[in-house]
């Protein structure tokens, strides 16, 4: 597919358009115009945890947002901040020809894709729509699918880092797509995020997050096994954590989030596991790991387990509270 970039200057400062000519059948779809003009409005749909302090990065760089949530307060502090609110993900679309969504489910990103008001009703030919939920890769290659029918483009780009680098523009995106368009979507995440990496094809974003968050559960699960049985023989929780990550079991579960309140500060079990990334999530993004590895037939024995256990967390009271706290849960498990 032939495309080319071209800058042009504009009154109001640098102003450049992404031309795409239209594609041989079956590629992507439509002839894309879309503007993006640097400072021109950004949709921003799912203003909870991760997507309030991500909006407000895009904020500091002088972006104008036009916003959506379903939940009204959520919306509040970016309307006194003077940024336009609105009441569907169809009126985001018709208003703005880049968006961003965060939203907590893949149940949640079809709906707001796909429902009666969602963005597919009124969105914009060359249109380009980044959605950073963490879900299933499937389903961003369905919504892929109707975007494209539309003219639009879609890219998957979760991100891993949570609250702190969401807020610091720290986070890491992980983007599957159109190669042509990761340019253009690297300008916007590279504002709220330090990097931002191309994974392939649709869905390879998402499939990459998934890995990195399996990989983390069982982790946080070792990790917090190891610091208890440590604890139970005697040895003090800060000089254990210490030998731990001057040895060959350190990971960042130990060394950066370590879940025994006490040992580290400015963490989840420095606070009682509030704030963070929840119980919920972590299961959910187990299920997704759980769904990928049926779907491919790949073994994943620790990944089940670890699946297992945060489900029975969220069933035993945890699921508001951040996922170091398995530790929490063991302790209290005494015949687990
Ligand atoms: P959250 O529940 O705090 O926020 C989600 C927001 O989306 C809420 O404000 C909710 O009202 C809104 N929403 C839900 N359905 C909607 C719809 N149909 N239309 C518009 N708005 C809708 O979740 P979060 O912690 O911000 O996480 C968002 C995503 O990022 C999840 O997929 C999560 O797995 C992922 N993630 C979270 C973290 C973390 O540390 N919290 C880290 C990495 C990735």
């Amino acid at each position: 597919m032939a495309a080319s970039l071209r800058l042009f200057g504009a009154a109001s400062g640098l102003r450049y358009w992404s031309w795409r000519l239209r594609p041989a059948a079956g590629s992507l779809a439509a002839v894309c115009s879309r503007s993006v003009a640097s400072k021109t409005p950004v949709g921003f749909i799912g203003l909870g945890n991760m997507g309030n302090p991500m909006a407000k990065n895009l904020m500091k760089h002088g972006y104008p947002l036009i916003i959506y949530d379903v939940f009204p307060d959520a919306c509040k502090e970016f309307q006194d901040a003077g940024e336009q609110v609105v009441s569907s993900p169809a009126d985001v679309a018709e208003k703005a020809d880049r968006i961003i969504t965060m939203l907590p489910t893949s149940i949640n990103a079809v709906e707001a894709y796909s429902g009666a008001n969602g963005i597919l009703k009124k969105v914009k030919k060359g249109s380009l729509l980044i959605d950073s939920s963490t879900i299933d890769p499937a389903v961003s290659k369905e919504l892929a699918k109707e975007v494209e029918k539309m003219g639009a483009v879609f890219m998957d780009a979760p991100v891993s880092g949570g609250v702190g680098a969401a807020r610091s523009g720290n986070l890491t995106f992980m983007v599957g797509g159109v190669e042509d368009e990761f340019a253009a979507a690297q300008e916007l995440l590279g504002c709220m995020g330090s990097n931002v990496v191309y994974c392939g094809a649709v869905g390879t974003g998402q499939a990459a997050k998934i890995c990195n968050n399996m990989l983390l559960a069982i982790s946080m699960i070792g990790t917090a096994e190891a610091m208890n049985l440590g604890i139970r023989l005697g040895l003090d929780p800060k000089l254990l954590a210490k030998i731990l990550n001057m040895s060959s079991g350190r990971c960042w579960s130990s060394d950066a989030y370590n879940p025994v309140p006490g040992v580290m500060d400015g963490v989840p079990s420095a606070n009682n596991y509030q704030g963070g990334f929840g119980t919920t999530l972590m299961a959910k993004d187990l299920g997704l790991a759980q769904d990928s590895a049926t779907s491919t037939k790949s073994p994943i024995l620790l990944g089940s387990l670890a699946h297992q256990i945060y489900r029975m967390m969220c069933a035993k009271g945890y699921s508001k509270k951040d996922f170091s706290s398995v530790f929490q849960f063991l302790r209290e498990e005494e015949t687990f």
